[in-house]
């Protein structure tokens, strides 16, 4: 067993890291783990990260030499042989073990030291060490936090930087939710020790293809139901539709808040069918909790306004379980 104190002081001798995040992994997974794996290897440690799932191409620019992401589902052994190896296990961006999969029995098992930096609600005991703020924008703001708690924010470099500064960036949707003071102070602090915020705005926002822009006009124009006595509306996205605009999960991402642009919506969910499950996002405004409605309907969870989960089940059902839920969440509007 670690606690705090004493991290840094196991910490100070070499150990063999592994930092894991959640499956489909966001800039905000993507970026504190490589942020956090560049630092520690400054500090001579051995670190691996691993993804359950492949993480979206707009950030292959996080990844270098030094720091190239292990994929479970590409390499289930040798991922599975990396956490047994592992001293110290890091988990990042995710609150519950059955986020990473199989690699959740495996974590669950091994006598390493466990930190845990995360902003999900609602955490599980799955850790030595756990460090979760549900006020911070994201976990990169996190780690930037962690490594300053240790006195040692001057080994902060330009990839270090660039990595926490992306896992900012878009967990707040370029500084629109989700922030505090403290946020963009950090954000300042990255800004002036040099890391070029516009050209990570750039990666991030300007390297969608045609086809993601074709998929958003389908979504809008053919697949968005929308329920202005709930305040509410969703798009859904059906096997088909992914075979045909030739996209894969990640290619979806975001599509959700456009329906939030509208004026009247407060609620918006995209429900898409997947290989085997049906997954949904919800997004809100306010004090409507998405959180809530992902956790009791959906076996997910999140943050209050930034939701998603999963059923095994068909599209039709999702859709219908949604709409019958939604008065528990919005107060029925008479029109
Ligand atoms: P997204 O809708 O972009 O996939 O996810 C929005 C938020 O909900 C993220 O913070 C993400 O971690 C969380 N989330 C998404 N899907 C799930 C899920 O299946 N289970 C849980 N517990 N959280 C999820
Ligand atoms: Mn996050």
């Amino acid at each position: 067993m670690v606690d705090q104190q004493n991290i840094k002081l196991k910490l100070s001798n070499p150990q063999d890291i592994v930092i894991l995040s959640h499956r489909n992994p966001d800039g905000d997974a993507v970026g504190s783990s490589i942020g956090l794996a560049r630092f520690l290897q400054k500090w001579k440690h051995v670190v691996k990260v691993i993804f359950p799932s492949e993480y979206p191409l707009a950030f292959q620019y996080l990844v270098n030499e030094q720091v190239q992401p292990m994929i479970y589902d590409l390499q289930p052994q040798e991922c599975l042989d990396v956490i047994k190896r592992s001293s110290v296990i890091f988990l990042l961006d995710f609150n519950a073990l059955d986020r990473i999969d199989k690699m959740g029995e495996t974590v669950m098992f091994s006598t390493a030291s466990k930190v845990l930096i995360d902003h999900h609600i609602d955490p599980e005991p799955i850790a030595d060490i756990v460090i979760s703020d549900t006020a911070s924008s994201s976990t990169s703001e996190l780690v930037f936090l962690f490594i300053q708690s240790m006195g040692m924010a001057d080994r902060i470099d330009q990839s270090i930087g660039e990595a926490l500064l992306t896992g900012i960036i878009t967990d707040t949707g370029s500084f629109k939710y989700s922030t505090r003071g403290l946020t963009y102070r950090i954000a300042g602090e990255l800004k002036e020790m040099g890391i070029d915020d516009y050209r990570i705005q750039n990666h991030i926002f300007n390297s969608l293809e045609p086809k993601n822009l074709k998929l958003l006009g389908h979504c809008l124009a053919n697949r968005m139901v929308i329920l202005p006595e709930y305040k509410a509306a969703y798009i859904y996205l059906t096997k088909e539709d992914y075979t045909l605009f030739g996209i894969s999960r990640g290619d979806t991402e975001g599509i959700v808040n456009y329906l939030l642009m509208m004026k009247d919506i407060s609620l918006a969910a995209l429900i898409t069918e997947q290989p085997t499950i049906i997954k949904i996002s919800l997004r809100s405004k306010d004090d409507i909790n998405v959180q809530q409605m992902a956790s009791l309907h959906f076996n997910g969870g999140g943050h209050k306004n930034a939701s998603g989960g999963s059923a095994y089940a068909k599209l039709d059902d999702v859709i219908s379980r949604f709409v019958k839920v939604l008065p528990n969440y919005i107060k029925h509007q008479t029109l």
